[in-house]
């Protein structure tokens, strides 16, 4: 339920509301417009009146959210989410490029790619270090050793670092080491995981679930932001499909729908979604045409001796071309890259 709150209605107007969603055992959620307050009423409203709100002092209108997904919907929200990440902003005209390989497997591997990445252009770096295999047999990742020499290449370069969380145990750590937790896509419905990263205050960048649906995506995105945070950039992966000549199939698609859908950004991974290096870039320029908000691409100093999906990382070099042809496309279609620091 959304209550709109008249322009220029008191912050004691809008305080009592609060309290009366409390007491209806609904969860409050505030957006301060330039003009006006709106206040979403979030949990199980059909037993709730829209006049329990209707008749308190300073508000203006009272609707129902008609979406099962609500925080997340630009019904609520009509604005596009805008959010800071150390030194540049997500869901803004600029587009930023994540970049890093896999997996994080040496000091020297992350340190290398790491500096390539950043003279290329890149904004954030990425890397594993808790790392989802299907095989059990294969390299699982670094761990919390990982974790350190990302915080190392951090501090070298500048980049904030993106990492893969996979439990809920490992919440702690992940909060004192890194700027954004991925949540991967086959952990999308972990709906502990979910609930554990909306009770922190670090950006999530959300993928999508191998088979899941854009709305199951956005209710994926509700255990988040019903948590209070509202930090959270949605990811386009690629979904399984009939077709096996790529990995996955890129649902370009998704990238309009969604930004019809949600006020979340939208980023896109060109390397999960293709599985082939080569076929990486034409994915990421079709993205930032379809108007993605963000690229996270996989990058690696020798990719055919990486530990994990070194067939779909880029070298160096190919990454910095990417990012040369990706400004052009992001210039013919009004906006830009994020310029590098
Ligand atoms: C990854 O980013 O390395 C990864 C495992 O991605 P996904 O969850 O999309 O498969
Ligand atoms: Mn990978």
């Amino acid at each position: 339920m959304m209550i709109i709150m008249n322009p220029g209605a008191s912050r004691s107007q809008i305080e009592h509301v609060i309290k009366h969603i409390e007491d209806a055992h609904l969860s409050p959620h505030v957006i301060e417009g330039i003009e006006q307050t709106i206040i979403g009423a979030v949990g199980d409203t059909h037993a709730v009146p829209t006049s329990l709100f209707e008749v308190l002092p300073g508000v203006l209108t009272v609707t129902r959210i008609s979406k099962p997904y609500k925080l997340s919907s630009r019904q609520f929200h009509p604005e596009n989410s805008v959010f800071p990440l150390d030194g540049f902003s997500i869901g803004g005209k600029e587009i930023p490029v994540i970049a890093g390989p896999c997996s994080v497997e040496s000091r020297s591997q992350l340190l290398e790619i790491a500096h390539a990445v950043k003279e290329a252009g890149a904004n954030a770096l990425r890397g594993g270090v808790f790392k989802p295999r299907t095989s059990p047999y294969v390299f699982q990742g670094l761990g919390e050793e990982g974790l350190e020499y990302l915080a190392e290449a951090r501090e070298q370069t500048g980049l904030p670092v993106v990492v893969e969380i996979m439990a809920v145990s490992q919440v702690e750590v992940m909060e004192k080491f890194v700027d954004v937790m991925q949540i991967g896509a086959r952990n999308m419905q972990n709906y502990n995981l979910l609930r554990a990263v909306g009770e922190t205050r670090t950006a999530v960048l959300l993928k999508r679930g191998l088979s899941a649906t854009l709305e199951e995506l956005l209710m994926a995105s509700e255990y988040i932001l019903s948590g209070g945070n509202t930090r959270v950039m949605l990811c386009e992966r690629g979904i399984r499909t009939f077709e096996t000549a790529t990995r996955n199939t890129t649902d370009i698609n998704a990238v309009p729908v969604l930004k019809e859908m949600t006020h979340l950004p939208v980023i896109l991974d060109p390397s999960h979604s293709t599985g082939v290096a080569g076929y990486v870039p034409s994915i990421a320029k079709s993205a930032v045409a379809a108007g993605a908000d963000g690229i996270i691409v996989e990058v690696h100093n020798d990719p055919t001796h990486a530990l994990s999906d070194g067939k779909q990382s880029l070298t160096p070099e190919d990454f910095a071309k990417m990012v040369r042809d990706l400004k052009r496309v992001a210039q013919a279609v009004d906006r830009d890259l994020v310029s590098s620091k």
